[in-house]
């Protein structure tokens, strides 16, 4: 079993410290919860106290005042947020569609796989061959459905508070890398900063990580099936959806019919995030405003029984 060592320091060994001595440069229990992801994704994986803070580290790692960051336009609405506010140490940033080639004047590519909550894949060939750094936003396809820096992407990011987390109880983030220098720049400047991940979360995301695969596989199965369904009910207008992963978003008639949709199933719980192991579903309106349609419904599939969920979501589209 994994130990959780909630240590802060560790005695010095022969009067030098050894690879752990102080919480915040480093701890048993991350490092153990980063060598199991930095194998799932095929790099070198350090933790962060949320999705965010991840965001955060590795935009001040990448960037500097005058750089243009192209992010790719439909991603999670709180990383436009967080990387424009930027802008007041001179950061630009630019939307693009990441079904193509991203903008030609941009110091880093910032792509989503899919996108939240419009769920377009990036175009990873077309992004690599643009000479600046890619980061791939991997939350939603998980290791289980795409490896990005085996597609030539540079950093993988993770909001380990979905689908890696998986139970709706811990808040992580997670930057993997591909290369060895840029995780130790990276990692020196955690330790400076202090954007660190607690042991606590750390030791709960490993016995995550431990039913990864079967959670995840299980999710698509029942979200691809959902999809299906959704297609052929009349309230529905369109039905977004990848082909793998627990992620569907759909259209009703506009912000009215979204609410009363969210707000009359019973197993399905009307709340926001994603990628645990009861199913959630919410109008993205209320937070993302006129960037998407009224009508949109996020759902992220658990791993309830697919027909008692169907017959939830069918009684409350039946009602509009
Ligand atoms: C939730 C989310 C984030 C932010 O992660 P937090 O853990 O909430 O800080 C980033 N990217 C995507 C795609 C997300 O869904």
């Amino acid at each position: 079993m994994d130990a959780l060592d909630r240590s802060t320091i560790w005695p010095y060994e022969d009067g030098e410290p050894g690879a752990f001595y102080y919480q915040r440069y480093g701890h048993p229990t991350g490092a153990a919860a980063e060598r199991a992801l930095g194998e799932l994704e095929g790099g070198t994986a350090l933790l962060f106290p949320s999705g965010a803070g991840a965001t955060t580290a590795l935009a001040l790692t990448l960037l500097k005042p005058g750089d243009t960051v192209a992010l790719a336009a439909g991603a999670y609405f709180g990383t436009g947020r967080l990387l424009g506010s930027f802008a007041r140490w001179g950061v630009n940033v630019v939307e693009f569609d990441q079904t193509g080639p991203p903008p030609e004047r941009a110091q880093l590519l910032w792509l989503e796989a899919p996108a939240n909550p419009l769920l377009t894949m990036p175009d990873l060939a077309a992004a690599t061959a643009h000479p600046a750094p890619v980061v791939v936003d991997s939350t939603a396809a998980t290791p289980i459905h795409l490896r990005p820096l085996e597609h030539g992407a540079d950093f993988v990011l993770h909001s380990a508070t979905k689908y890696l987390g998986g139970h709706s109880d811990l808040l992580l983030g997670a930057v993997v890398c591909k290369r060895e220098e840029e995780a130790d720049q990276l990692r020196e400047l955690r330790g400076i900063l202090g954007i660190v991940a607690a042991p606590d979360p750390c030791w709960l995301l490993l016995r995550s990580l431990k039913t990864l695969r079967v959670r995840v596989e299980r999710q698509t199965e029942t979200a691809r099936e959902l999809a299906r369904r959704l297609g052929g009910h009349p309230a529905v207008e369109i039905v977004r959806y990848p082909g793998f992963g627990g992620l569907i978003s759909f259209d009703v008639a506009g912000a009215e019919a979204a609410r009363r949709v969210e707000t009359a199933t019973n197993l399905i719980t009307n709340a926001t995030s994603l990628g645990g192991t009861h199913s959630v579903m919410e109008s993205r309106h209320r937070w993302e405003g006129d960037r998407i349609a009224a009508g949109l419904l996020r759902l992220s599939v658990g791993l309830e029984d697919a027909d008692a969920l169907w017959a939830d979501l069918e009684q409350a589209l039946d009602q509009v």
